[in-house]
């Protein structure tokens, strides 16, 4: 059975149990999908009717308010039936639904949220022809005309594209460098499908989530009522930026049921498939790509269930949901990779659906930011989140075992004059020789803050050839180092050299 994680409520534990007997029941319906490449209507009708739309909205607008983590326990499960539903159930709820529980006043909930609850879906408009992974770049332009909008412009790669009833779209409205400058130029809208002027220029045929409609928007004079407008006319990139976190976490959740399936397709498989007069479950081989296809998936789980009870507790999930969305999404990948691999050539033939997963698998890593882009948010992000951790340890030689090795006492420098400057970092090529120091590096062994006198010694170090410098597009100086001259007048040679014991007797020294 699949583990519930313990820090689910009672509620959200139940909810688990009535998705998962639901897919059981609808596996079938799902793998049919891949012949027929029918939209599965009747299944998002029946999810529909069981109230799972309204997972994260409130009960007062009809939902059953069971959070981030509801959405997750939900797209997890029908995962397991069809990427079509999923996709469907889970861009309504990012498209749309979490924007507006955030940033929608009371008038638009109440227009919008009771209808998702019941079931109409939603779409997200962030992609356009010419932009893909710089959004901020959106081209779509949003005119003020009176109390309306207009709107013009093309939107591509859209989800439910033609399915959904309403869309987050979001658009310019500003041309100003200075709102480009501080993420001020975009705003946010819910734009309703029989708007005039807004028709479904063209459906994408993709290489997987077979049966749903992905498609390009065309915006020609489209105008929206003043309603529409999500948050203050320039908050379009805060709600944006806002609203990632669940649709990184809700996409990664939507990946876990794959990769139930495809250790369910390989160990079924594996038990049943003779070969050298013994199961192919018997060949360790197997077993170890199937004891890896576990840990993948309770690593998976653990990520996406974590970063979304941090966002029900409305904590900083930024770094964990990026982490999940990335995680998954490559180890969804493997997963199918390796479930083909112990099943054989069936593993790639149609008759199993590991193969349809992993169609899907694919993409898990373009949509919703790619790959790439979720590295670029976790190196900054990292680097800010454990700023305090990721202090370079002072390093010196130790007095009795005469080594480098780091300490928590330093030397600082009484005076900063030209000698004692190039001293500590002569004292620092003996323990870091490959390294510049940083100016904070050589900030902090400074007694006083003289950083002004510490900059103009440096420059006088630099025109006598004692140092080298590295300075920043502003001309101010990031990092140094002694030169050879330089290392050469701080001290005498043998300062420098250290041999291990073991060298010294070999080479005589
Ligand atoms: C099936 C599907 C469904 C989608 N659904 C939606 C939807 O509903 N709504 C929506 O708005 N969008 C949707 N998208 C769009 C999706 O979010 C984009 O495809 C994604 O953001 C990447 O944009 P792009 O495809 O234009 O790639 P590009 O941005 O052109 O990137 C191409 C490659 O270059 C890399 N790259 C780009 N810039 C950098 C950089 N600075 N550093 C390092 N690498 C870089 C990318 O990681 C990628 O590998 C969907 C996409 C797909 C495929």
């Amino acid at each position: 059975m699949i583990e519930k994680l313990p820090w689910l409520t009672e509620e959200q534990k139940e909810l688990a149990d009535q998705v998962k007997a639901f897919a059981d029941a609808n596996l079938a319906m799902g793998e049919q999908v891949i012949w027929t490449r029918e939209f599965p209507s009747d299944l998002l009708a029946q999810v529909a009717e069981k109230g799972w739309f309204g997972a994260p909205i409130p009960k007062e607008y009809g939902g059953k308010n069971l959070g981030v983590t509801g959405c997750c326990i939900i797209a997890e499960e029908l995962s397991r039936i069809c990427a079509a539903l999923t996709a469907a159930y889970s861009v309504t709820m990012f498209g749309g639904v979490e924007q507006l529980i955030k940033f929608g006043n009371a008038e638009q909930k109440q227009r919008w949220l009771p209808q998702i609850a019941k079931g109409k879906l939603g779409g997200i408009c962030i992609t356009e022809p010419g932009v893909g992974s710089d959004a901020a770049s959106i081209e779509t332009t949003a005119r003020k005309d009176g109390d309306d909008y207009i709107l013009n412009g093309k939107k591509r790669f859209i989800t439910n594209a033609g399915l959904a009833d309403i869309y987050c779209l979001y658009a310019r409205t500003s041309d100003s460098p200075e709102d480009r400058r501080k993420y001020r130029h975009l705003s946010a809208f819910i734009v309703e499908r029989d708007t005039p002027g807004f028709t479904l220029e063209r459906i994408n045929e993709l290489g997987g989530w077979i049966g749903l409609p992905n498609g390009y928007l065309d915006f020609n004079d489209a105008k929206i009522p003043k309603i529409s407008l999500l948050g203050e006319e320039g908050d379009g990139w805060k709600v944006l930026v806002d609203g990632l976190n669940f649709e990184r976490n809700l996409f990664a959740a939507g990946m876990l049921g794959p990769m139930r399936e495809g250790i369910r397709y390989a160990v079924g498989h594996s038990q049943r498939r003779i070969q050298f007069n013994q199961p192919t479950i018997d060949s360790e081989i197997n077993q170890f790509k199937i004891a890896d296809m576990f840990a993948r998936l309770a690593t998976a789980r653990l990520l996406v269930y974590h970063a979304a009870h941090l966002m029900d507790m409305k904590a900083d999930a930024v770094m964990a949901a990026t982490n999940a969305k990335l995680y998954a999404s490559e180890a969804y990948e493997r997963q199918m990779i390796d479930a083909m691999q112990v099943m054989g050539g069936d593993g790639w033939t149609q008759f199993y659906p590991v193969e349809a997963f992993m169609r899907d698998a694919k993409v898990n890593q373009l949509g919703a930011g790619t790959s790439e882009v979720m590295r670029m948010v976790l190196f900054r992000q990292g680097l800010r989140v454990m700023s305090e951790d990721l202090t370079m340890p002072y390093r010196k030689i130790h007095e009795t075992l005469n080594v480098p090795i780091s300490s928590t006492t330093r030397s600082k420098i009484a005076e900063v004059t030209e000698k004692s400057v190039l001293q500590m970092m002569a004292d620092d090529y003996i323990v870091n020789p490959g390294l510049h120091m940083t100016k904070g590096d050589m900030v902090g062994l400074l007694q006083t803050t003289a950083e002004e006198k510490l900059v103009s010694v440096l420059a006088v170090l630099e025109t006598k050839g004692l140092v080298h410098l590295l300075r920043d597009r502003k001309g101010r100086i990031t990092h140094g180092k002694a030169s050879f001259k330089g290392l050469k007048k701080a001290k005498p040679s043998e300062a420098y050299r250290w041999y291990p014991e073991w060298a010294k007797k070999l080479l005589k020294l």
